[in-house]
């Protein structure tokens, strides 16, 4: 890789601050002041800004408790974003796998590793995702056993093309449900719950996959085990 190059991949500078802090000789390779952007350096070379070693990070693959009230995208709007919560050099990389409403707490992935992110969300693997929902209204007897061979089967939502896939029900107490999805459209659980006349009041996503929040909680997040990422 060149030398500008991997300032930028180690450090907040840009392209052309890389260059200026190599003009003005504060960058060193393995113990030697190099000047010229395009200097290739390869694995165990020792770099170092201003006397501060950089080493490339690998990919990264976080899990979050996300509380209510922060926003799983890319740019800051009205509420704070989901990786404001991450302490992690260059956390602005880390795009999260899929999202969930701003309202919606519980269980959020993000990576740098866009493949691994696709194959989270891919509906081809169907991995599914668990929610804890609680409703205004409880929904019971009949209502309740049609909705679960509704969901089971598949329903149409407004707007989409293709009905929902096979996704299980399941209720904890009157008001209080589980939803496995394999899917993930847009405020799904929301919208399957609206397609049979109920509203949903609270949504928290237990588990992907094989992955749950475990100890974590609201606000807390850590990185995933080498075993975890390779489980997907
Ligand atoms: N379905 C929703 O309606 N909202 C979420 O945040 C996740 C799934």
């Amino acid at each position: 890789m060149r030398l500008d190059r991997f300032l930028c991949e180690t450090t907040d500078l840009t392209r052309s601050l890389a260059k200026k802090a190599l003009h003005r000789e504060e960058v060193q390779v393995d113990g030697e002041v190099v000047k010229n952007p395009a200097t290739q350096v390869d694995e165990g070379r020792r770099v170092s800004w201003n006397g501060e070693r950089l080493a490339l990070v690998g990919l990264r693959y976080v899990m979050l408790h996300k509380p209510a009230g922060v926003e799983c995208s890319a740019r800051r709007g009205l509420y704070p974003l989901v990786r404001e919560l991450i302490d992690l050099p260059h956390v602005e990389r880390l795009q999260t796998v899929g999202r969930l409403d701003v309202d919606t707490t519980g269980l959020v992935l993000l990576t740098d590793d866009g493949q691994w992110s696709h194959r989270v969300t891919s509906p081809k693997r169907r991995w599914g995702k668990v929610y804890r929902v609680t409703l205004a209204e409880p929904l019971e007897g009949e209502a309740l056993a049609e909705a679960v061979s509704r969901f089971a089967e598949g329903l149409l939502l407004e707007g989409e093309e293709k009905p929902t896939r096979p996704a299980e029900l399941e209720m904890r107490s009157p008001r209080v449900a589980t939803l496995t999805l394999h899917e993930g459209k847009y405020h799904q659980v929301k919208r399957m719950f609206a397609a049979i006349g109920h509203h949903v009041e609270a949504l928290h996503r237990e588990s992907i996959g094989p992955l749950t929040l475990g100890e974590l909680a609201p606000g807390e997040w850590r990185e995933l085990s080498e075993a975890e990422v390779a489980l997907f």
